[in-house]
């Protein structure tokens, strides 16, 4: 999952990813929040975040991972 969201694979694996995609909604669901996540992640690695967002984003995960 990951490594297809950082291009990593290979032609014939995306190929196999893709299709399974499309028959998939917990994957693409999945697929859609890892997405989130990282965009929430480069945002915090690159500005200063207050604290009290910190939290919430923590717990967000924490609720996320849960479900
Ligand atoms: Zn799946």
């Amino acid at each position: 999952m990951t490594d297809y969201l950082d291009g990593a694979l290979s032609a014939s694996d995306r190929a196999k990813f893709d299709q399974h995609m499309q028959g998939c909604d917990g994957c693409r669901a999945y697929l859609a929040q890892l997405r989130i996540a990282r965009r929430l992640m480069g945002r915090i690695a690159s500005e200063p975040v207050p604290d009290p967002l910190k939290v919430e984003l923590i717990n967000a995960f924490r609720t996320w991972k849960a479900g």
